[in-house]
């Protein structure tokens, strides 16, 4: 697996986290991450370790995921948080929080969530990308469904992670 924060820290270093839940990662992710790399000098992707949400995935099987398809991406590394996303930034020497953007309900929580992050560290942004119009519909939440019942995921998740839904999902 990839070591977290591998790419060296020069002055001017330009360091973004891209949170989530990714349980697991989609195509839709996947897209948002390779743009979002190009942006950057690294681009943290942080596995939020949230005990609230019954994951289908553990942290530890979702970054296995995220480092394998993202392994092709020398300035990307995987990581987990599970307290404070403003912390964690802090803790990477971080500045910019990247997160995508579907619709406009997506908009109104994730408006929320930059307010309040800015809010508690005003040295922190938050960039939106729009999604590709391809993965507009695509989550998480969808791909579990659809693989719950044996659907066909190929074309929504990378390889790795449609033989790891259908892993999960063995009788
Ligand atoms: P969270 O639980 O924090 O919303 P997700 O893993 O569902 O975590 O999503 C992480 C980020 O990726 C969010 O900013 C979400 O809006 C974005 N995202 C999820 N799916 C897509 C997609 N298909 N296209 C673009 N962005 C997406």
């Amino acid at each position: 697996m990839k070591a977290p924060n591998a790419t060296p820290r020069l002055p001017g270093h330009r360091v973004a986290v891209y949170p989530g839940s990714f349980d697991p990662v989609t195509c839709g992710h996947l897209d948002i991450i390779r743009r979002a790399a190009k942006q950057f000098d690294h681009l943290i992707v942080a596995v939020l370790n949230n005990t609230s949400k019954k994951p289908l995935f553990t942290v530890d099987e979702r970054k296995a995921l995220l480092a394998e398809v993202t392994s092709d991406l020398p300035n990307v590394s995987v990581d987990s948080f599970r307290d404070l996303l403003v912390h964690f930034m802090r803790a990477s020497e971080a500045h910019v929080i990247v997160r995508g953007i579907r619709s406009v309900t997506d908009f109104e929580y994730e408006i929320q969530m930059a307010s309040t992050n800015h809010q508690l560290d005003e040295e922190i942004e938050t960039i939106f990308m729009m999604t590709n119009p391809k993965y507009s519909y695509l989550s998480s939440s969808i791909v579990k469904e659809i693989a719950m019942f044996k659907g066909n995921v190929q074309d929504l998740v990378p390889d790795e992670v449609r033989a790891a839904l259908i892993a999960k999902f063995a009788d």
